[in-house]
């Protein structure tokens, strides 16, 4: 049979878009040759990561790192983050018709050889598929690693997060919320900024695409100082938290999306007051975090069941629709988790 994938045509410099990439096919056997470990999993739903743009580049700092921001080349298939169910496997650990999430790719099929991550969906959890690459997946597990293991919250801080309506950040300002900080969070729509205030009960919001000096937009929502950033975006945003910040304040750099497609967009914190107020500016890869894995899912599912804490999802439809769904979290047209359906169980 053809296995359909997505690809880049060339590597990427700024701004993505949907012309960057093709769908090609490659010929798969869909069954496991004796003796082989390999698992084949019918991709149901992939995810849409902004970090995946780092990897397009012909060259980033970050693809030196870790294995999982290594350099794609054109043409080659593209791994990401999925969830999927089992149509052949030589593992004895997974059979067939299993549902499993763990690292599949932007293609129908994905073999997964032994050694890659995957891990079988817990039945007993009931929640929809899509949420293990969400709320109960890498974008949950990356809010709550990084709120509470790399931020410390204490009740009554103020904390504010960048990209607050995106797949990290909504899940952020709740869990602020329950650990009882006052948050507010910045995003590029009215829609969004709504959002925030009226369904996910944010304290405030506000659209950084109006404001003109985010330093003096920071002192108006945050008079009394900010404690805790948790920043998705660096550059200037970063620059006007650490101004604003308290003594003894945390950011917590999850992510840099303004530089992603922009080398200017450097920030620049002023050292005087990283000094001065004693701020810790720390980096934090969520995968560094998993012995907080059961912790996360436990605390989170209960929330979910409770109804404290809402998945704000957005998803497109087909293999063909990923250009366009990836290119679009630089515009910031999502809200809420990225992701495209492939198929149905
Ligand atoms: P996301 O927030 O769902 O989507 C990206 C959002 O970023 C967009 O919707 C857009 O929202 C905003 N954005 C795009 N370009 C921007 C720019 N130039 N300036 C300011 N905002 C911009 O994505 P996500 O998956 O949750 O990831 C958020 C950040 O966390 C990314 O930087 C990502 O790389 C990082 N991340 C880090 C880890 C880790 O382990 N450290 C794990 C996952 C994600 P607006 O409408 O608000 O502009």
């Amino acid at each position: 049979m053809e296995n359909k994938y997505v690809t880049i045509k060339r590597f990427i410099d700024g701004l993505p878009s949907g012309l960057d990439f093709e769908l090609r096919s490659a010929p798969l056997t869909p069954a496991t040759p004796q003796g082989s470990e390999d698992v084949i999993v019918k991709n149901l739903f992939v995810s849409i990561d902004p970090y995946q743009i780092n990897r397009m580049k012909e060259y980033s700092s970050s693809q030196e790192t870790v294995e999982v921001a290594r350099r794609l080349l054109p043409g080659q298939r593209i791994d990401a983050f999925g969830v999927g169910r089992v149509v052949a496997s030589g593992n004895a650990e997974f059979k067939r018709d299993e549902l499993v999430a763990g690292m599949l790719g932007w293609e129908e099929y994905t073999v997964v050889r032994p050694g890659v991550m995957l891990t079988k969906i817990d039945s007993n959890l009931d929640f929809p598929l899509s949420y293990h690459l969400g709320i109960l997946g890498p974008s949950g597990l990356t809010a709550y690693a990084g709120f509470y293991d790399v931020c410390k919250p204490k009740k009554g801080e103020k904390v504010l997060v960048s990209a607050a309506c995106g797949s990290v950040g909504h899940l952020v300002g709740q869990f602020a919320k329950l650990s009882g900080c006052y948050v507010v969070g910045c995003a590029g729509s009215k829609k969004k900024v709504e959002l925030l205030k009226e369904k996910l009960g944010f304290d405030d919001a506000f659209n950084y695409k109006e404001e003109t000096d985010v330093k003096s937009a920071l002192k108006r929502y945050f008079p009394d100082g900010i404690d805790i950033y948790f920043d998705n975006v660096g550059a200037e945003m970063q620059e006007a938290a650490v101004a604003n910040m308290n003594a003894f304040g945390r950011v917590a750099v999850c992510g840099a999306i303004s530089r992603y497609t922009d080398a200017g967009k450097r920030a620049a914190p002023d050292m005087i007051d990283v000094i001065y107020k004693r701020i810790t500016i720390r980096g934090f890869l969520a995968y560094d975090h998993l012995s907080i894995y059961d912790d996360f899912i436990s605390a989170t599912s209960d929330h979910i069941r409770h109804g404290r804490m809402q998945s704000l999802e957005d998803i497109s439809q087909g293999l063909e629709s990923v250009p366009s769904a990836f290119a679009g979290l630089f515009r910031g047209d999502n809200v809420g988790k990225k992701l495209v359906q492939l198929a149905h169980i």
